[in-house]
């Protein structure tokens, strides 16, 4: 028996009429008028089931979303300072805590999971370990993560601009940022100086 779902919405979805054609068991294939105008033929049964929600464009667009750049923009509870890297189909972000300052590398899904680096919900050493910046010392010496030779100033290449932080009490803080190279060292030093860096 033929069931009748002209007319339907299914997510973005809006069932025409039976194309007529069938699937290799059988199934009716369903005309559909996607939200975005495309014109998709769909499976009545995911449909249904909900497996088909959009010609595709619902998918394209989650995938933009994963792939945007977040650079320089926040959510509740981090900041975020550049791209680090890709892997798994994520791309993985250098982020500052807005509750303690520490750097971490997050996921664009961790990026909505998390709640803090961890310092809000008594986070293992070892888990804290391994997000944790190594600027934990009171040095000036470049860390190995520094690429401008300066410590606690990081070039930003998708921006195009350096940014400054510093370490107090064991906290990262964002100082600052700018093009110019030498204003961003100034503000670094100046920090160093205030907090009793040698
Ligand atoms: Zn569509
Ligand atoms: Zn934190």
């Amino acid at each position: 028996m033929k069931e009748n779902i002209i007319g339907k919405r299914f997510n973005r979805l809006v069932v025409i009429k039976d194309d007529g054609t069938r699937s290799s068991k059988g199934d009716i294939k369903w005309l559909c008028q996607c939200d975005c105008g495309n014109l998709y033929h769909a499976l009545g049964y995911r449909l249904k089931r909900g497996l088909t929600k959009s010609c595709g464009c619902l998918n394209d667009e989650r995938r933009r979303e994963r792939f945007r750049d977040l650079t320089d923009t926040e959510t509740e509870n981090f900041k975020m300072i550049s791209r680090s890297h890709s892997a798994n189909q994520r791309v993985y972000w250098k982020c500052v805590c807005r509750f303690c300052g520490n750097e971490l590398i997050l996921s664009n899904n961790d990026i909505h999971h998390y709640t803090s680096c961890g310092c809000r919900r008594g986070a293992s050493k070892a888990y804290m370990d391994s997000i944790r910046n190594p600027e934990s010392l009171r040095s000036t010496k470049p860390t190995a993560k520094s690429t401008t030779g300066i410590r606690g100033v990081y070039f930003n290449k998708r921006k195009g601009s350096y940014q400054a932080f510093i370490n107090v009490d064991n906290k990262q803080v964002y100082l600052g940022s700018s093009r110019n190279f030498d204003e961003v060292v100034k503000m670094r030093r100046d920090a160093e100086r205030e907090y009793g860096y040698k």
